[in-house]
């Protein structure tokens, strides 16, 4: 039994470092991808190529949109080591309907111009959650965040409630959605359903990992519901 258990340590062991391995070889690739955009831009607006004022505007602004996607890569990355490395501290409970209003609010721009709704109608017996509240904060932005994203028009809903010994917290939207295929798959770090259509909304393809990471340290479970072209639906159980 001690030799079973031994290799079976080390099995766990070399599965953890492959899992390492692979991760250091996605983070340098999603670096590199950028950085490389950003040097061939540098380069040729320096070797005085572009004569035309528009153009050398252009490529400027994409200097300016791929800094901003290494920006939000790294911090995404040491996001998701902090909250792998560290115990979660519980300074106070965490009033989930203040969380929630501050996130609806911080994203109204976004949605600005697009035609959708968020509705969310506070529960009356909604509770404080013993968390720390800025995860909890993350943890929304990320998932309401996709789900305006993607989605162009209709209504994204968000439900929290205490119900027995768990809050339960739904995110639902009703944009483009995806197939059954990919559903396993999306809370991987730097899974992305579609590349193209990920670099075009400007997704790190870390967003749902960190959801996921955040749950599992408060020892909660997330679910997802989706079909192409009607909408998505994130459902966390977090126990008390
Ligand atoms: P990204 O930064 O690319 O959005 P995420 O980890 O947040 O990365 O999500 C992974 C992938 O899951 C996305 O690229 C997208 O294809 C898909 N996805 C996530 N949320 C939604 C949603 N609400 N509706 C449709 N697709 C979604």
């Amino acid at each position: 039994l001690g030799i079973l258990l031994i290799l079976e340590d080390i099995t766990q062991i070399r599965k953890l470092e492959n899992m390492r391995r692979d991760f250091v070889s996605n983070v340098t690739h999603e670096l590199k991808t950028p950085l490389t955009s950003i040097r061939g831009f540098v380069d040729t607006l320096k070797a005085g190529a572009i004569k035309e004022e528009q153009v050398a505007a252009r490529f400027i602004d994409i200097i300016d949109i791929e800094s901003e996607r290494l920006s939000s890569l790294i911090n995404d990355i040491l996001l998701l080591s902090e909250i792998e490395s560290k115990e979660e501290q519980v300074v106070a409970p965490c009033n989930m309907d203040t969380v929630i209003t501050d996130v609806i609010e911080l994203l109204q721009p976004k949605i600005a111009h697009k035609n959708v709704v968020i509705v969310y109608s506070p529960k009356p017996d909604m509770d404080y959650y013993p968390a720390n509240a800025n995860r909890m904060k993350q943890l929304l932005i990320n998932l309401l965040d996709n789900a305006v994203k993607y989605t162009e028009v209709g209504t994204i809903t968000i439900q929290c409630e205490k119900r027995k010994n768990k809050l339960v917290l739904c995110v639902e939207d009703t944009g483009i959605g995806m197939e059954e295929e990919h559903l396993g798959r999306i809370f991987e770090r730097f899974y992305r359903v579609d590349k193209g259509r990920a670099r075009k909304t400007g997704g790190t393809g870390l967003g749902l990992s960190i959801v996921k990471h955040i749950v599992e340290r408060y020892n909660g479970k997330i679910k997802v519901e989706s079909k192409l072209n009607k909408g998505t639906k994130f459902t966390i159980e977090l126990p008390y």
